[in-house]
């Protein structure tokens, strides 16, 4: 018997419409190599499940503290007022306390699922993919950082006449990788900027590869649809939104630019995953300067929209 491929997998969403063409299913991988500072979906970025206290709705009934074998969770008063405490050293994310936790303050991120699986529950929702001439999007995370399952989703669905949108970074060496990315229906490519130095920075690794793989996947002429976040001070400068708008009008499969302007709605995931939150608040950018950014992107024959 030949053993299933299996990914981990934190979240399917049901009728997104903002992870591409018309209505869409998107399935959420665990892991990714950057570590933007910016980032609003921290629970993908490790590869391995993590433990998630929503502590707010916690009774302080105590089951959990009952079932947690390293006994790395405690119920203080520091200040008077009872807090819910876990010990992230020594939490190893084994989930049993998710299992007596009936008020839903604790959960875990991160599911192993087989390919046939993700594949039995996206396939339920082909007749609006029909309708509207969607299909499934694969993001995360980074879908490529689990190569093996994302081609081997992707080629099901596809074989099944269900459109895919691979939503990445671009960050994959691989030969693996780089199928993924040349096969896909439709690319969600998020560009964050054309200074190395900066990229390195504020990602944690630098543009190389994410540049040479737009520049393959724009060159075979494949479906694309850039994101870029616009960060205050960090890509958001006149220099900057000009540099990409001349590498980006190279490759005329570019769809269309999705502008996504900065928020910190992120921000409670950290304290709810027991992480610091990487970025001090920054001021975001006023109408004037987001209509300035659209237009010097516009300037270059590229076609841009807010969100998305
Ligand atoms: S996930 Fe496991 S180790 Fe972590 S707090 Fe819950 S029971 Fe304890
Ligand atoms: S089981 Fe849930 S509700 Fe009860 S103390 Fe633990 S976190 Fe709070």
């Amino acid at each position: 018997m030949t053993k299933a491929i299996t990914g981990q997998v934190f979240h399917i969403i049901h009728g997104s419409f903002v992870d591409g063409h018309g209505i869409r299913t998107t399935v959420f991988l665990k892991g990714c190599p950057l570590r933007c500072l910016w980032c609003c979906n921290p629970e993908g970025q490790q590869k391995t499940p993590e433990l998630k206290a929503s502590l707010s709705r916690c009774t302080f009934c105590g089951n959990c503290l009952n079932v947690c074998p390293p006994r790395a969770i405690a119920i203080t008063s520091p200040a008077g007022e009872k807090k819910i405490e876990i010990d992230r050293e020594l939490c190893t994310n084994c989930g049993k306390c998710v299992e007596v936790c009936y008020t839903g303050a604790l959960e875990i991120f991160g599911e192993i699922m087989s390919v046939d699986e993700v594949h039995r529950i996206v396939a339920k929702d082909r007749e609006y993919y029909k309708r509207s001439g969607g299909g499934v999007s694969i993001g995360g995370g980074e879908p490529t950082l689990q190569p093996r399952f994302t081609y081997d989703l992707m080629k099901k669905c596809q074989a099944d006449g269900i459109h895919v949108a691979i939503d990445t970074c671009g960050y994959t060496a691989t030969k693996l990788g780089r199928q993924i990315l040349d096969e896909a229906d439709l690319l969600l490519f998020d560009m964050k900027g054309m200074d190395d130095e900066d990229h390195r920075r504020q990602t944690g690794v630098s543009n190389r590869i994410i540049l040479n793989n737009l520049a393959r996947v724009g060159e075979m002429g494949r479906p694309i649809i850039i994101r870029m976040p616009l960060i205050p001070g960090f890509n958001d400068s006149r220099q900057k939104i000009e540099d990409a708008a001349r590498f980006l009008s190279r490759y005329k499969s570019i769809e269309k630019i999705h502008l996504l302007s900065y928020h910190q709605f992120g921000t409670i995931k950290y304290t709810q995953l027991g992480r610091p939150y990487p970025l001090q608040p920054l001021a975001a950018q006023g109408a004037d300067e987001l209509a300035a950014i659209q237009q010097i992107l516009e300037s270059y024959g590229l076609q841009t929209q807010f969100g998305g």
